[in-house]
């Protein structure tokens, strides 16, 4: 059973949740780094959490998989005995305009990046529950918020992630645990590596500090959240935006 501090982030091979497992990474610390389809990256996550003092352990899971996340959080408490911190972060995006939106791009949008954060929250929350201490932050989108031409399925997603951290905040805060949301604006990772220069320049236009934001400017605010020094900050959303929209 671990003594130290546990944290679970999903979607920790890459990205934003790669600069989450390390910003969290000290000594004292055991951060689990999810993955599902990158396994080299998420060693390079490891590394970078273990260079940092934290202990790193990798586990492969799909979170939108019911059976597979339900074994994950089994054998993760049965290995450290306690989970402190929850970092709801994987998603992915299968853009389209709603005329052609596939049924399926719907789906697997909403089945990742919704569903699964509710699997993952419900997987760990008993535990929480008897540790009378838990720290859950539920990594959203601007575009939940301001919605975006071509995203609805993500958007949605995202939108509904907001609602499931403002209603499970009321239920949990009595029991010492605080449920918030981190709403990045445009950060420079895979997931938006893919968009064309065009695109880029009309969104960097929208940004008043000038530039995108980076993965570490994320994961300063989900450190905030998931410290102890936040315990009375619960339902909320912090944007993390440059300035792109004011919530
Ligand atoms: P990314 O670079 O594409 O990385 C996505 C991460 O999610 C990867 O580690 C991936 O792991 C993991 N993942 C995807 N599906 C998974 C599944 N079914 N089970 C487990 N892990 C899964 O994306 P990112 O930009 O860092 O985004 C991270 C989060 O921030 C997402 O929720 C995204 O919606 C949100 N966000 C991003 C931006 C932005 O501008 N980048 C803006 C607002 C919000 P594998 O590769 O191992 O599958």
């Amino acid at each position: 059973m671990s003594e130290k501090r546990v944290a679970v982030v999903t979607g920790a091979s890459r990205g934003i949740g790669r600069g989450i497992a390390v910003a969290l990474a000290r000594p004292g610390y055991d951060i689990i780094v999810n993955y599902n389809a990158s396994p080299g990256p998420a060693e390079e996550t490891a590394a970078a959490v273990a260079a940092r003092g934290g202990s790193a352990h990798l586990h492969r899971f799909n979170i939108a998989d019911a059976d597979s996340v339900k074994e994950a959080f089994k054998e993760i408490i049965k290995t450290y005995g306690r989970v402190d911190v929850l970092v709801n972060n994987a998603g992915i995006a299968r853009d389209n305009l709603l005329v052609l939106m596939k049924a399926s791009e719907w789906d697997e949008v909403l089945d990742t990046n919704l569903r699964g954060a509710f699997l993952c929250t419900q997987a760990v929350v008993k535990q929480m529950l008897r540790q009378r201490y838990g720290r859950i932050v539920n990594v959203t989108s601007v575009v939940g918020v301001i919605g975006n031409a071509g995203q609805c399925n993500y958007s949605a997603a995202k939108a509904g992630l907001i609602g499931f951290t403002r209603s499970i905040a009321r239920e949990l805060v009595s029991r010492n645990i605080t449920v918030n949301a981190v709403a990045p604006g445009f950060i420079e990772t895979d997931m938006t590596l893919a968009l064309p220069e065009t695109a880029r320049q009309s969104l960097l236009q929208q940004i008043p500090a000038g530039r995108c934001g980076t993965p570490e400017d994320i994961a300063a605010a989900v450190v905030f959240l998931a410290s102890e020094a936040a315990g009375y900050i619960t339902g909320q959303v912090i944007h993390v935006n440059g300035g792109m929209f004011m919530g």
